[in-house]
């Protein structure tokens, strides 16, 4: 058995203990492609309240993308100041909503479905600022493309099991993510991984005492695993007698 496989294999128990935890979600459209694009923009370097307050902000005062792409930068700067960063991202959205209409005669992202899911990740990058994870995202969020989204959770909980390596970097890690886990699960993996980074394997200390996955999981086997064989071996090796002569 190759190593891909070997991570294969491992990846079905670990996908099945998840499931057992948090089930199967199906897919289902959470927002229409520019949408999530313009959110995922929004979600940079921010939690998930402040980016959807800034979105919920943004189009109660813009009702549509043309009104974003055309309004004065201040204006969506101040709009969106919940998400923070808001200099750089209010630009980088228009910016993003001017390149659409350039190549597109207008802003929509419906004709990716029509193409290959890498040539699809590869139209998307190509917009400023639109990096791997922003891709993945919108393919797989807007159109149930499978396209594996790899974000802080689902890096730092692969990372630990060692689906991908030490050094592997989060944009790395979508293509090895995507050849591990397979295709039709995509969805429910990105998402089932995010709650067990959320509750269970978090940054700060993981859970492992309360963790299902233990037998798979390198950080535990080399780690918590290899402390406590090490403290059970120092307790079961005999004191050596102190001297009791005066
Ligand atoms: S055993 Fe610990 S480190 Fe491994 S996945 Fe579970 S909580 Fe995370």
């Amino acid at each position: 058995m190759n190593e891909l496989d070997k991570l294969r294999e491992k990846y079905q128990h670990i996908a099945h203990e998840l499931a057992a935890l948090y089930g199967y979600p199906t897919w289902r459209q959470h927002k229409l492609p520019v949408a999530e694009l313009v959110d995922c923009i929004l979600s940079q370097s921010t939690n998930d309240a402040n980016r959807d307050r800034a979105f919920a902000l943004l189009t109660a005062k813009f009702s549509t993308w043309e009104a974003v792409r055309d309004a004065a930068t201040d204006e969506v700067i101040a709009a969106i100041k919940p998400a923070g960063l808001a200099n750089q991202k209010g630009p980088r959205i228009q910016q993003v909503l001017r390149t659409i209409t350039e190549r597109r005669g207008s802003i929509t992202l419906d004709f990716l479905r029509e193409l290959s899911v890498d040539d699809a990740k590869k139209w998307l990058t190509s917009l400023n600022g639109v990096g791997p994870k922003t891709a993945a995202i919108v393919l797989c969020f807007a159109f149930g493309l499978p396209a594996f989204p790899v974000d802080t959770h689902v890096h730092r909980v692969s990372q630990r099991l060692g689906l991908i390596g030490p050094k592997v970097t989060p944009d790395q890690a979508h293509a090895i993510m995507e050849r591990i886990v397979p295709a039709d699960t995509y969805y429910q993996a990105h998402l089932n991984i995010i709650e067990h980074g959320r509750k269970v394997c978090q940054a700060r200390r993981p859970a492992c005492e309360r963790c299902p996955l233990t037998p798979w999981c390198d950080y535990y086997q080399q780690t918590v695993a290899l402390n406590s064989a090490v403290v059970a071996t120092s307790k079961s090796k005999p004191q050596k007698q102190k001297d009791t002569k005066q």
